[in-house]
């Protein structure tokens, strides 16, 4: 009977998994995870998202094991991992769903180069993405790089439907597997730091079922109120669905044929629905410029912008990571992130915007911070949506679009709900103060129980003077192109 090796990567799931069908339909299969740490180089799992791999694995571990098979993994060299798994298991193919990281083609390479002479099938799935880069072009043939003609062309293609779980015959033979717990995935409490993911147990279900579970919530009622409410961080009218596509719990083709259905039985929703695909297009959109600019993660789309003059302050970035920059929306935003693993994504521009232009810290800088504390740390929409920001990026959002913090905290948090949620220390602020709070009167101060500059910082820079510095440091670079 052949034997199969499938090397599970950014697709832990059992269903709608072209590559698993595959290999089940061939013989015995064995499921395999290696955690590589050298493969990604720079962009090794940041410290949010390896809790989340452990929490994926150990749901995969258990799926596979309710049904008697048992999922090995192995900490290592990719290729001399899958060379040992090989010769013990005596497999004669290795399949996997194809992956899009920069890192991820020369390894895919490297497998087919290791096993060209030894006569083992290697072959590669589709199931990440609705469309494969390069298959959703221009009229003449080129990429895309703005978005909108990018998402009325992936419209008119096809999307197939989901495939479910294959019956599949796994290989029996005990081959020696690791404890996920000696990864050492989980972040702990050190020298008298909390544990930053105490709670997350709470907050998420990682996990294929966990995945489901989010986007059938979120199709049965919020996403009536997504074109609109999609906006409001204080309220819960998106899927939350990033770090289950991220992980590959669930692909973008069972959303996109679930949000199908749903159209069909609530058509009142179709609108906020389209809305919705459109931004799972925006992630296709980010992984299509991804493999058109492999340098993305590192070096601006638009090549004027490696001359930008960067402040590079170490205190102001200090003071954004903590969320102590004195404008509440912004340290709302940075907080919610270090406490959940998550931010909502109108702030993630607020936050964006306002590090690289009120305080023109280079965007690596911000998008390193958010690969180490996301959840859904995406190596394509974190590098394409920060450039977004930063004026740099292929479709991206003008330099001199400047956010102002304080407009954006009022009209998308009215109430100051947000702010008070996760900035405590203004919670008794009136509504009229919450996004300036250096604007209120001492005894509103007062009894508000707060003191500006010991409970809560004076803003660590001047909006107007910063927004006109910003316009400044972009002369440099239009004078120069
Ligand atoms: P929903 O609104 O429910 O959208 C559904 C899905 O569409 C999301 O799960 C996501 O996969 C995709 N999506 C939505 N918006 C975008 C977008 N603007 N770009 C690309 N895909 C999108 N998203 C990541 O998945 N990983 C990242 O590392 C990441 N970094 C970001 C950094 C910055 C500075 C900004 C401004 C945005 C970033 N985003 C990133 C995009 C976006 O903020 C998140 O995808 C979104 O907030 C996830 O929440 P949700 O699942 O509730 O989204």
């Amino acid at each position: 009977m052949s034997t199969t090796l499938v090397l599970f990567r950014q697709d832990l799931r059992l269903h709608d998994h072209p590559a698993l069908i595959a290999a089940a339909s061939r013989g015995s299969v064995v499921p395999v995870f290696i955690y590589d740490e050298e493969q990604a180089g720079d962009w090794h799992l940041g410290g949010a998202s390896q809790w989340w791999l452990h929490e994926s694995l150990k749901s995969l571990e258990a799926s596979i094991s309710a049904l008697s098979g048992r999922l090995v993994l192995r900490r290592g060299n990719t290729i001399s991992v899958l060379r040992s798994l090989q010769q013990e298991s005596g497999a004669d193919a290795i399949y996997f769903s194809r992956q899009y990281q920069p890192w991820s083609a020369p390894l895919e390479t490297l497998i087919n180069n290791e096993f060209h002479d030894l006569s083992v099938s290697i072959k590669r799935f589709p199931g990440t993405l609705l469309h494969e880069p390069g298959s959703v072009l221009t009229g003449s043939g080129t990429a895309f790089k703005v978005f909108t003609p990018f998402w009325r062309a992936a419209n008119k293609q096809a999307v197939a439907l989901p495939l479910s779980r294959p019956d599949v015959v796994w290989h029996t033979h005990k081959l020696a597997s690791d404890d996920l717990a000696d990864w050492q995935l989980q972040p702990e409490a050190q020298d008298g730091v909390p544990n930053w993911a105490d709670g997350w147990q709470d907050l998420w279900q990682p996990g294929e079922e966990g995945a489901h579970h989010a986007l059938s919530d979120f199709l049965e009622a919020p996403v009536a109120h997504y074109a609109e409410g999609r906006d409001v961080p204080s309220k819960r009218y998106t899927s939350r669905l990033s770090p289950h596509l991220k992980f590959g719990e669930i692909s973008p083709r069972q959303i996109w044929s679930a949000a199908q259905q749903r159209k069909l039985s609530a058509p009142q929703w179709s609108a906020p629905i389209d809305k919705f695909l459109a931004e799972v297009g925006w992630r296709e959109f980010c992984y299509q410029l991804l493999d058109l600019f492999n340098d993305m993660p590192a070096k601006p789309f638009k090549e004027q912008f490696a001359g930008f003059p960067w402040g590079n302050d170490s205190k102001h970035l200090s003071a954004w990571q903590r969320g102590q920059t004195g404008y509440p929306i912004v340290d709302a935003g940075m907080r919610e992130l270090w406490h959940t693993g998550f931010m909502h994504n109108r702030v993630r521009m607020i936050v964006a915007s306002f590090l690289t232009k009120h305080l023109l810290v280079h965007w690596i800088e911000g998008e390193r911070w958010f690969w180490d504390c996301l959840l859904d740390a995406d190596i394509a929409s974190n590098a394409c949506s920060w450039q977004w920001v930063a004026g740099s990026g292929a479709d991206a959002s003008p330099y001199f679009r400047i956010f102002n913090p304080i407009a954006q905290g009022q009209k998308f948090d009215s109430e100051g709900a947000y702010v008070r949620q996760w900035c405590p220390e203004l919670s008794k602020l009136p509504k009229k103060y919450i996004h300036e709070p250096w604007e209120a009167p001492q005894m509103t101060l007062a009894s508000a129980d707060l003191e500006l500059g010991t409970d809560y910082p004076f803003p660590i820079v001047d909006h107007k003077t910063a927004r006109l510095g910003a316009l400044d440091a972009y002369a440099v670079i239009k004078q120069a192109s």
